[in-house]
């Protein structure tokens, strides 16, 4: 899978949604899913300005709920990160008391666990940092349910190598598979891998049913594990002079937006504080993404440093950033993000009350028939 990063390629990438065929193939590794991920996570586009792009190629939004549904998964996480704030590096709802270890497989990080589609899916995600939702699904339920690991240390490799990134979407599924943030563990077995991978192995460590693998022993192939040691390439800072009469606008790793304050005449600057990537490193890929992905905004300077390093800082007359959880501490005016559900905000235990509020909004708004609602 290739991810172009000029805007007008991705632009195009929205137009292809089907959002029919998206409702009934998506959970095939070769289903019609959109590959939009990298994007939303990055702040290039967001929820809203695809489901208007939907609407405005003339599916309602009965046609495109499934895909809606899944948009509101990320809006669900991004909601549940500013309510936990730092906690939801914690375990969120219980901590599941069967782990083991607190290190990562070690099959897992060389892809040799011997479940072919799981073991090319992490090559696959090496290669071009991108792995289908089934497959990180399969992926966290060998690390943290059969090999019984805890969660966190194996949602940071995974992290490190996602173009799509996004700490909330990422720790919340962790929890989530992991049974963390959750009513239960999420297991999957091999006849279920082969159905949706086109796979057709058997005497796996997984080819068992259901009700075994909860208290199966942990496979030899996964007993070996270890600590990762993640470190971020950062770039050279690229200053080449600012104009300190003017605002500043202060672009970051989850804010690429070239349409955002377009027409303001400002210093824009990408800022990459490498205390936030000590906390939580990207491969060299995902720098390169992000640094390319930032070349559809005009006139941007990158400034590598912590925020009140950038020269001139408290001269400038106003400074905007976009709100996000990971740059509260960013001065000056934070712009509201796009959101699909701008009024279902705050913390819900799980994602279906969430999305019971979200589809009340559209059924007050008349935009989804109440049969669907019921169905
Ligand atoms: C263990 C695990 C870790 C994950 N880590 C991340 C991550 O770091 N960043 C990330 O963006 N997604 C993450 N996801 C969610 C999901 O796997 C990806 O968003 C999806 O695979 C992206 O591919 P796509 O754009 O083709 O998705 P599509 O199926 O086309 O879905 C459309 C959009 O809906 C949203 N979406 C779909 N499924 C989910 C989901 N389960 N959670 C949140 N949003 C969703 C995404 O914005 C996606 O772009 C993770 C899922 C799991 C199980």
């Amino acid at each position: 899978m290739h991810f172009p990063t000029d805007y007008q390629n991705i632009l195009r990438r929205i137009n292809n949604i089907n959002p029919i065929e998206y409702r009934n193939t998506r959970n095939y590794t070769e289903g019609d899913i959109s590959y939009l991920s990298p994007y939303i996570s990055r702040g290039v586009i967001s929820t809203k300005q695809v489901v208007d792009t939907l609407l405005t190629k003339g599916y309602d939004f009965s046609a495109s709920i499934k895909f809606i549904q899944q948009l509101a998964w990320r809006e669900y996480f991004q909601r549940a990160w500013q309510f936990l704030e730092d906690d939801m590096f914690d375990d969120i709802r219980h901590r599941y008391t069967g782990i083991r270890h607190k290190k990562m497989p070690i099959a897992l990080t060389t892809a040799s666990t011997g479940i072919e589609s799981v073991d090319n899916a992490i090559r696959e995600l090496y290669e071009t940092g991108y792995m289908h939702n089934h497959l990180r699904m399969y992926t966290a339920s060998i690390a943290c349910n059969i090999s019984k690991a805890d969660w966190l240390v194996p949602s940071e490799w995974m992290y490190y190598h996602l173009l799509d990134g996004d700490l909330a979407s990422n720790t919340c599924s962790w929890q989530w598979i992991a049974g963390n943030f959750s009513s239960k563990q999420y297991f999957c077995n091999q006849e279920n891998i082969n159905k949706y991978t086109g796979s057709k192995q058997r005497h796996t460590f997984l080819d068992k049913a259901y009700d075994e693998l909860p208290a199966m022993d942990i496979p030899g192939i996964l007993s070996s594990t270890t600590s990762l040691q993640l470190t971020t390439s950062l770039p050279d800072s690229k200053i080449t002079g600012v104009e300190p009469s003017l605002p500043l606008l202060l672009y970051t790793s989850y804010n690429l937006d070239p349409e955002w304050r377009k027409d303001m005449k400002a210093n824009r600057i990408l800022l990459l504080e490498p205390s936030h990537f000590r906390q939580h490193p990207v491969s060299e890929k995902v720098v390169a993404f992000i640094l390319e992905l930032a070349k559809n905004i005009e006139g941007l300077q990158i400034f590598v440093g912590e925020v009140n390093k950038i020269p001139g800082i408290n001269q400038f007359p106003s400074i905007y950033s976009k709100e996000h959880p990971a740059f509260k501490h960013l001065p000056g005016i934070k712009d509201e993000r796009d959101w699909i559900f701008p009024e279902v905000n705050g913390f819900y235990n799980s994602f279906f009350s969430f999305w019971k509020k979200c589809e009340q909004t559209l059924k007050v708004k008349g935009k989804i028939k109440a049969e669907l609602l019921r169905a």
